[in-house]
């Protein structure tokens, strides 16, 4: 704040946070933006990727990965996710490509990386890009590849509720020094780097991000690994403690995934366990035992956005889908059964773990309790 350098331009904080946040992701740069949205459909642009393509990307996600497709006017492509890790399904992916697919936008959910080895081949034999969102997992790795360096670039958000954050930010990192210059200069208004006389040279816009945040994300960085591993730890702990209770099932481990630092615990709910409570009852009950559990994201082609096809100004063409037609059974049920915990409690001790399990149990408990009186009543 004193320094009075609080834009990139004239400061240091942005580009060495860039520097440090690429390296540490195996990268050979990153380009710090305003969001993890802005960090999608900015990657989508450097790769050229616009009016009339098809990008595929998985039905369970958080909206911004299928808004960045559509904000670059290109198509968005809903497909399933695997039953056991909740990540894109590879078979869903081949699929699904046509003569028009540009690019896949795998998800590495809750911080667990999508099958990377059946993707790469996928794109590969396609000829298609792969943008990682890794708005969840920041320091995870697959075979022991980081995050965002498998795919022609990977994006990152630090929004306030991920593993690390500034209130707002993004990054996009990548391998290739081509796509990184493009990337800045359409996150630059045009404008490349050295330019000084407003030569702008491209359609860009502005997604810098500023000084302030990344001297926030500076720190924060530094204390990422030491956070991973208390959070391993406490989903370990988490584990063994879910294993034990009948009618809720964790997101469940692929085995080729080295390190994942766990955005949430997410898990599915099984109302049967619980005398029928429903999964939006189980969890307003959790919040009130003080835990603070969400239900899971609604499935993308699910929302009103994309059951009314509500995407006027921006796109006044049709898209040639009919998202009402679309069906993604394994994603569709894990809207309506699953549940998720913010990741700041598994950097609590094993008290809070315990927590955890006892709400759910104290629940269960009391649903069943509810079952036995009606039947001594009847
Ligand atoms: C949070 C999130 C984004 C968007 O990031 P913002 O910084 O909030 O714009 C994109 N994809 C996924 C999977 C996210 O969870």
């Amino acid at each position: 704040m004193k320094s009075g350098a609080w834009w990139r331009g004239n400061g240091e904080e942005v580009e060495e946070f860039e520097k440090e946040f690429s390296a540490y992701h195996s990268c050979s740069g990153a380009i710090a933006v305003t969001n993890g949205t802005n960090a999608l459909e900015l990657a989508l642009t450097a790769l050229g990727i616009g009016e009339g393509d098809e990008v595929i990307f998985p039905a369970f996600t958080f909206l911004s990965t299928a808004i960045a497709i559509l904000n670059v006017n290109a198509v968005p492509v809903p497909v399933d996710i695997d039953d056991m890790t909740f990540n894109i399904s590879p078979k869903s992916v081949a699929d699904a490509i046509s003569n028009r697919t540009r690019a896949v936008i795998p998800v590495h959910m809750s911080g667990q990386m999508a099958d990377m080895d059946a993707l790469v081949k996928i794109a590969k034999t396609n000829s298609i890009n792969i943008v990682e969102d890794a708005a969840h997992a920041q320091g995870a790795s697959w075979r022991g590849l980081s995050a965002g360096s498998l795919g022609d670039a990977g994006t990152f958000s630090f929004q306030a509720f991920k593993l690390m954050t500034a209130g707002e930010g993004g990054a996009i990192v990548s391998t290739d020094l081509d796509l990184l210059e493009k990337l800045f200069l359409h996150g630059n208004c045009g404008r490349s780097k050295t330019d000084r006389h407003y030569n702008h040279t491209v359609l860009g816009s502005n997604y810098r991000m500023s000084e302030f945040q990344a001297s926030i994300l500076r720190t924060q960085l530094k204390r990422l690994d030491s956070q991973i591993e208390v959070r391993n730890e406490n989903s370990h702990l988490l584990k063994r403690m879910f294993d034990g209770i009948d009618g809720v099932s964790l997101q469940e481990k692929d085995e080729r995934v080295t390190r994942n630092p766990h955005y949430m615990v997410l898990f599915r709910y099984n109302s049967l366990s619980f005398n029928g409570l429903s999964r939006d009852r189980f969890v307003e009950l959790l919040q009130s035992e003080g835990i603070p559990a969400s239900v899971a994201y609604k499935a993308v082609h699910k929302t009103p956005l994309f059951q009314d096809a509500n995407f006027e100004p921006r796109i006044r063409h049709s898209l040639g889908i009919d998202y009402r037609d679309v069906e993604c059974p394994s994603s569709e049920r894990l809207s309506s059964e699953g549940v998720w915990i913010h990741h700041s409690v598994l950097l609590g001790s094993e008290k809070h773990i315990s927590q955890i399990a006892d709400a759910i149990l104290k629940i269960q408990y009391h649903c069943n309790l509810g079952r036995h009186l009606v039947g001594v009543l009847s």
